[in-house]
């Protein structure tokens, strides 16, 4: 575990600026293990059960380095840092922006699709679930503008599938029809818009996007569009 200053850890963490963490620490305003923490250049092993010790105006430290965020992505949100409009760090508490290293999505989806999204300041993790090698499963629910012709699975299974304007086929697809205009869709790569685009090599056109599932994790029932949580070391080992 490594350790760092006071200051350089709350500021990395998005607190503020070293000076204003110097003001705070005089304030009385940081506080470890029930006592004030009045010297902000002293230096501490970044636990991460430092949260459990550590209070900033009163409240629970946020989560410190290595944080992965399961959040149930409304429609709308956009998954970028830098767009106009909504974007989905805006969920986030507002200082969490100026996180070092950064947190950013896991991947993608797109501005009209919902469901289950992670988000990490991790690279290494980031890296490890995108990664083509990986195969790392996603299971989408689409809702479809006409019933299906009923060939579809197949040519999804085939691993012949060329889409417009890519190089390669896809590797084989996993359907399965709930009805005749909607169906579960597990694809293990993450091709621009890939979902959308393989019903439209089919003929069909996706009304309704939603992301169910991530390696061993699922979306949970309860959590509304919007909501998110942190993952326990157990949930995250979970999505390989
Ligand atoms: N496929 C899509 O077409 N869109 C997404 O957001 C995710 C997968």
């Amino acid at each position: 575990i490594a350790t760092s200053r006071v200051d350089k850890l709350l500021s990395s963490m998005g607190y503020g600026s070293r000076k204003e963490m110097a003001r705070m620490g005089k304030a009385g305003g940081i506080n470890l293990d029930g006592a004030d923490l009045l010297d902000v250049t002293q230096r501490i092993a970044v636990s991460p059960d430092l949260p459990t010790r550590m209070q900033i105006d009163g409240e629970a430290l946020d989560p410190v380095a290595g944080l992965v965020i399961l959040l149930n992505k409304p429609l709308g949100m956009t998954c970028s840092h830098k767009e106009d409009g909504a974007l989905v760090y805006d969920i986030l508490p507002h200082r969490w922006r100026q996180r070092d290293p950064a947190i950013s999505t896991i991947g993608r989806l797109d501005k009209q699709t919902s469901g289950l999204l992670l988000l990490t300041d991790d690279g290494d993790l980031l890296h490890r679930v995108i990664s083509p090698k990986r195969h790392v499963k996603k299971t989408y629910r689409a809702k479809l503008a006409r019933p299906m012709h009923g060939r579809e699975a197949d040519l999804f299974a085939s691993g012949q599938l060329m889409l417009e304007g890519d190089d390669k086929p896809l590797t084989p697809a996993e359907l399965q029809v709930l009805s005749d205009s909607e169906a579960l869709l597990s694809v293990t790569e993450g091709r621009y818009h890939q979902v959308r685009r393989m019903f439209a090599a089919a003929g069909n056109h996706v009304e309704d996007l939603h992301r169910e599932r991530l390696g061993g994790l699922s979306l949970p029932q309860d959590m509304a569009p919007g909501q998110w949580a942190l993952l326990s070391a157990a949930e995250i080992a979970s999505i390989f």
